[in-house]
C-alpha cells in the first residue's frame, strides 16, 4: 500500500469512528436524564431500600421494644447491637440503653427479620456519613422515631398503622 492509500484509509476510519459517535449522541438524544442534580434532588428511593436503622414506637411515642435482644444476637458484626433492659414493677420490660454502630454495620437487614413485634426497621435515608467513628454510634434517643412517624412506616408498607 502506498503512502497515500495509507492516509485515505486512516482518514475513512477516522470519519467513520466520529459517525459512530454521533450515532450514539442521537441514539440518547431527548432521552429523560438518569442522574439527579443532588442533594437538591433527592432520589425516590423504594421503601425497601436498606438504609438508617430506626426504632419504630407504638402509636402513643411509647416503646415497642420488649428487649428480647433476637436483633443483637442474630447480627453477624459482633457487637454491634447493645441493648440494656430490665423489668418494672408490673414486669414490663423497660429499654434502659440500645445502640448500634452504623459504621459496622453491612445493611444485611437481619435484626429487622426476627424482630417479633416489627420494631426495629430501616429507613430510606442514605446519607449516614460522619466525621469521627464516634459519631456514628447511635443511641436510643437518635433511632427512635415518634408515634406519628412511626404511624406513617407502618402505613405507607402496608402495615396497621396503629399499634397499641
Ligand atoms: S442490618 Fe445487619 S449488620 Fe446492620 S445491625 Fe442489622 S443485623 Fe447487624
Ligand atoms: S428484636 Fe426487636 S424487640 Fe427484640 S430487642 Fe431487637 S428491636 Fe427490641
Amino acid at each position: 500500500m502506498s503512502q497515500d492509500q495509507n492516509k485515505n484509509s486512516q482518514v475513512f476510519e477516522g470519519m467513520a469512528n466520529i459517525g459512530k459517535g454521533m450515532a450514539t449522541v442521537m441514539k440518547h438524544f431527548g432521552r429523560k436524564p438518569v442522574t439527579l442534580e443532588y442533594p437538591e434532588v433527592m432520589p425516590d428511593l423504594s421503601t425497601r431500600f436498606h438504609g438508617r436503622l430506626a426504632l419504630l414506637t407504638k402509636s402513643d411515642g411509647t416503646d415497642l421494644c420488649i428487649g428480647c435482644k433476637a436483633c443483637a444476637k442474630v447480627c453477624p458484626c459482633n457487637d454491634l447491637i447493645q441493648i440494656e433492659m430490665h423489668r418494672d414493677e408490673d414486669k414490663k420490660p423497660v429499654i434502659d440503653q440500645f445502640t448500634i454502630d452504623k459504621g459496622r454495620c453491612i445493611f444485611c437487614g437481619n435484626c429487622t427479620e426476627v424482630c417479633p413485634v416489627d420494631c426495629i426497621k430501616m429507613l430510606p435515608d442514605f446519607e449516614l456519613s460522619g466525621y469521627s467513628r464516634e459519631e456514628l454510634v447511635l443511641d436510643k434517643h437518635d433511632l427512635t422515631l415518634t408515634g406519628e412517624e412511626s404511624d406513617e412506616w407502618r402505613q405507607i408498607r402496608g402495615m396497621n398503622p396503629h399499634v397499641e
